[in-house]
């Protein structure tokens, strides 16, 4: 049982290395957490700056996540006013999503990813030169792959 824990506790120490939290990108801890209802105190990850229990995402896919949100305005939580904690929501919202994904592929197992990562950091400066006669085609099918999308979103 000792044994178990400690094997536990040592995962949660590499994970707190590779991972940070979901919700504002933050170092994660291991902490031990007593609760008030359970007589044990548990070993848990933990967010100071969030101060939450808190599992976390590898840090590229948090990344990954904060980039998607900042750059489509994605926004899970219409009803909730737009503020700082919105964007967190938002952003540890695409990141379960993404982990999701990722652990469904075998990108990431219980250890981290599985294979290299090479982020791509684009932003709206990066350009792309299109042929005039190019231009038409990339056009429509933009249009096709945008009604695809909204068509699924029904
Ligand atoms: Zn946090």
């Amino acid at each position: 049982m000792q044994k178990e824990k400690s094997l536990r506790v040592e995962r949660l120490k590499k994970r707190a290395k590779y991972c940070c939290c979901r919700y504002c990108g933050g170092e994660l801890n291991v902490r031990q957490i007593v609760f008030h209802t359970y007589a044990e105190a548990r070993i848990e990850l933990y967010c100071d700056q969030c101060q939450k229990i808190e599992y976390g995402v590898e840090k590229e896919a948090y990344m990954s996540a904060k980039a998607f949100v900042e750059a489509t305005q994605f926004n899970h939580f219409p009803d909730l006013e737009d503020n700082e904690q919105r964007l967190q929501m938002n952003i540890a919202k695409v990141c379960n999503m993404t982990s999701w994904q990722m652990r469904y592929l075998g990108l990431t197992n219980e250890s981290g990813f599985t294979v290299p990562v090479h982020v791509n950091e684009y932003g709206m400066e990066q350009c792309t030169t299109v042929e005039d006669d190019r231009l038409e085609q990339l056009l429509e099918e933009a249009d096709q792959w945008m009604s695809q999308l909204s068509q699924q979103e029904d």
